[in-house]
């Protein structure tokens, strides 16, 4: 194999070589290879340092260009699924969630539930760890390649007019998170809004969707309790309920504190929950 010249260590020998050099970085620049084009003179070194064949040499410059294009769509589908804090499922304390089964969200992070259009029922009094779960879950998704979008109950409820535009949006991302049904009860429209979400999504799509209410008062929440039973028909066929209970974590840090302050104004030393 012909050793690869290399233009930036030795200098192109001859003004052939340089302008073959030239030759290539445009291409790389017509074809838009912008990171291979800038880290090609360091692979053409590593090429003729390493002695490595053709081969490897254009394998580890696309492999560059490849990398670089994976983290550019990551980001942009972590842009577009607008999550709301930088939860993650890696940050989650299961030790402060004993109701939730790490294996089960293990399984979860992977997006196999996604292929199957399951949806994923967090349920749980304020302070959990719902959302967290969800925000976790949901950048898992973007992580594996889904497009993903955050959103909440009361922001489905806002949306007025432009039906045709926003259902088409809200049946487009393959993770959909309905954050906080149950916080506000919803008006007749928003009740339908969501139902539709949940319908044209039904067998297609996922919903991660998190409740403080049971969905035994869900009929309250969308003040139909037809509506109700035939949104959680959908909803439940093919799905994961977790349950969430024990105490707020929000409490919890906010108890451990007073604990800690107690025992040092007080002297006494109690152990923190
Ligand atoms: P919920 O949506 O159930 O009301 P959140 O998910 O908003 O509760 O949790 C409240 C706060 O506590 C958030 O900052 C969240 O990151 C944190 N939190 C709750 N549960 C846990 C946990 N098990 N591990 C780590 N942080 C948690
Ligand atoms: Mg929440």
């Amino acid at each position: 194999m012909t050793p690869i010249e290399s233009a930036p260590i030795n200098g192109p020998s001859t003004p052939g070589q340089a302008s073959l050099y030239q030759q290539l970085r445009g291409h790389l620049a017509t074809l838009k290879l912008h990171d291979a084009a800038e880290h090609l003179p360091a692979v053409l070194d590593a090429a003729h340092t390493e002695g490595l064949s053709l081969t490897a040499a254009l394998e580890r410059l696309l492999a560059i260009e490849v990398d670089a294009t994976e983290a550019r769509r990551l980001a942009g589908r972590l842009r577009f699924a607008s999550l709301p804090t930088p939860a993650t499922l890696a940050d989650f304390d299961y030790d402060a969630a004993p109701g939730v089964d790490r294996h089960l969200i293990d399984e979860l992070a992977t997006g196999r539930y996604l292929e199957s259009a399951t949806n994923i029922l967090l349920i749980g009094p304020p302070g959990v760890g719902k959302t967290h779960l969800a925000v976790g879950l949901a950048r898992a998704a973007a992580q594996a390649g889904y497009r993903t979008y955050f959103t909440t109950a009361a922001d489905l409820a806002a949306i007025e007019g432009r039906w045709a535009t926003t259902m088409r949006f809200f049946a487009g991302p393959t993770c959909l998170v309905i954050d906080e049904l149950g916080y506000l009860p919803l008006p007749a429209e928003a009740a339908s809004a969501l139902f539709q979400v949940v319908s044209q999504r039904y067998l297609k799509t996922s919903i991660i969707l998190t409740s403080n209410r049971g969905v035994g008062s869900w009929g309250e929440v969308l003040g139909d309790t037809t509506v109700a039973a035939a949104l959680l028909d959908r909803l439940l066929h093919r799905s994961v309920v977790l349950n969430l209970d024990g105490d707020s974590y929000r409490l919890r840090a906010h108890h451990a504190r007073g604990e800690a302050l107690r025992a040092a104004t007080t002297g006494t030393r109690q152990p923190l929950r």
